[in-house]
């Protein structure tokens, strides 16, 4: 790469057009494997922001307008585009954030996933009807786009997460604003390349670069009516309560502390297998990471010499290369945070089983897989989010004791159960308080048809991500009831005989 692109100064996206931002302020994006910096990301003024929402509600009406199988089409040609340059995508991923260019390619896979669901548009944003609500009446209900939507996204997944909303937005027919992580803009800039292409009316997409004023302005924006948000537990509480107060619709998805339970039955080079995947991969940069191992009863002897030797064997490095298994974390602050959480946990009286924190070289921000024995679901590690490639150990001896280990917990993300015990795993599913189980699955993320159902504190909204929810999020109902005299139709209404 050329000095002069490393450090260019990333555009904005509004009205159809790469614009510079107006704030003064730049940020450094840095890739947490080699410290060398990408770009520099813009702190977007409110003008910017401004701008934006104007372009989004000027394109509103006609955008709404364009027949919704045209607006399939493009939808089609955006997953072309996104697939031919889907290795660039990846690359980028693993450049800006760190995690391995194996899990940015499943990654970009899961961003085209969306559009491709997206695509059904014409067939989920259908309404009902029924003749006959009295006589001679009709009622029927329709959806129409929300408005103006806006999303704000986190840095750990900087393909995937802005198309949770991107896709279902702009084929329910609304337009769209866009603030990526400021620690991770560059995959979006490729994203807005081929959405740029398309040919898609001014203004339907925007991309505003910046941190929290942009974020604030989202929240109080008269013209924005819908804010979906992926981030931290605090910054999801704010963006929730502030953007209902301003009377909009709102989705916010925040952290996680997810736990997997491991029965006496279950198949333990399988489950190792598991484990290792949603612990460390994405370096635990994941809010579907799994970071606590609840061991049941004999579990525990079975489960530990295995994990502790895959544990100890993971390749830690550059991402780009094709043999690493473990990346940096995706900055150095980020590793400091870390590395001070690891000293909670044996200060509170958790043991190394396996320690990670001199892994890898002095450039990079890494942590090697860690893992923390002994914990009970009182200690800090097992409470708070780490995001970072630690998994603390508890020990229970029944299922139920299971249970409430993982239900104790404030937030309801993802948890996994491993096992062949069928009536285990029913009793499991019926009693746990989390939204998103996987049986034999470490990292159970729904597929883009399915909604992505966080629970307690790791969701604050009705409407989830994708699937379903998407168009339920992205639609306002109209319910039309009906009667023409001329044809004869002259039911009573209210009262019906
Ligand atoms: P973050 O909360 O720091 O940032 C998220 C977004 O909010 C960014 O765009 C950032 O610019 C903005 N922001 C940050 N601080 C703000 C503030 N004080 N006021 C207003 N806006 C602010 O989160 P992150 O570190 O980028 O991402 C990691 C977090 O995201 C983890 O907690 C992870 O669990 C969570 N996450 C959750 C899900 C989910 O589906 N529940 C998915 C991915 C990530």
């Amino acid at each position: 790469m050329e000095a002069a692109t490393q450090t260019r100064l990333l555009d904005n996206y509004v009205a159809g057009k790469w614009t510079a931002a107006t704030g003064s302020e730049a940020l450094d994006v840095t890739n947490p494997a080699t410290g060398e910096t990408l770009a520099r990301v813009p702190l977007s003024s409110s003008a910017d922001l401004d701008a934006a929402v104007a372009a989004a509600r000027a394109a509103l009406p006609a955008w709404r307008d364009v027949s919704v199988i045209a607006r399939a089409r493009l939808l089609f040609a955006l997953r072309e585009g996104l697939n031919n340059r889907r290795e660039e995508l990846a690359r980028s991923v693993t450049t800006e954030m760190g995690k391995t260019i194996g899990d940015a390619r499943a990654e970009v896979a899961r961003m085209i996933e969306m559009v491709e669901c997206a695509c059904a548009i014409p067939t989920t944003m259908q309404g009902r009807i029924l003749e006959d609500v009295s006589r001679g009446i009709d009622a029927e209900t329709i959806r129409q786009p929300v408005g103006v939507c806006a999303a704000i996204v986190p840095f750990n997944f900087p393909a995937m997460v802005p198309f949770w909303f991107l896709p279902f937005a702009i084929a329910c027919g609304n337009t769209f604003v866009l603030k990526p992580s400021e620690q991770v803009p560059l995959t979006q800039q490729l994203a807005f390349e081929v959405l740029d292409s398309l040919g898609l009316p001014e203004g339907v997409v925007n991309l505003v670069n910046g941190g929290r004023e942009v974020v604030e302005g989202i929240l109080d924006h008269p013209g924005i009516d819908a804010v979906s948000f992926v981030g931290s537990a605090p910054v999801a509480r704010i963006v929730y309560e502030r953007a209902a107060k301003a009377g909009k619709r709102v989705q916010a998805l925040g952290g996680a502390k997810n736990h997997m339970v491991v029965m006496p039955d279950a198949v333990i080079d399988q489950t190792v297998k598991g484990i290792m995947g949603s612990a460390f991969g994405a370096a635990g940069q994941r809010c579907m990471a799994g970071s606590v191992v609840v061991t049941v009863g004999e579990a525990r002897e079975r489960l530990l010499p295995a994990l502790r030797e895959a544990a100890e064997t993971v390749r830690v490095g550059d991402g780009l290369d094709e043999d690493t298994e473990l990346g940096p974390v995706v900055s150095a602050k980020a590793k400091e945070r870390i590395l001070s959480m690891i000293e909670r946990g044996l200060e509170e009286g958790a043991e190394l089983l396996v320690d990670g924190r001199a892994a890898g070289d002095e450039t990079g921000c890494y942590i090697g897989a860690t893992i923390l024995d002994g914990a009970t679901p009182e200690m800090d590690i097992v409470r708070e989010e780490i995001f970072g490639p630690v998994l603390s150990l508890v020990h229970v001896d029944t299922l139920d004791d299971a249970i409430e280990a993982v239900s104790k917990s404030r937030f309801g993300n993802g948890v996994s159960i491993f096992t062949e015990s069928g009536a285990a795993v029913r009793r499991f599913k019926h009693d746990v308080e989390v939204g998103m189980v996987g049986v034999n699955i470490g990292v159970a993320a729904p597929v883009a048809f399915f909604p992505f159902s966080g629970w307690k504190d790791s969701f604050l909204g009705d409407l989830h991500a994708h699937g379903p929810d998407a168009v339920e999020f992205y639609t306002r109902k109209k319910t039309i009831t009906s009667r023409f005299y001329s044809s004869g139709q002259s039911g009573r209404y209210f009262v019906e005989n």
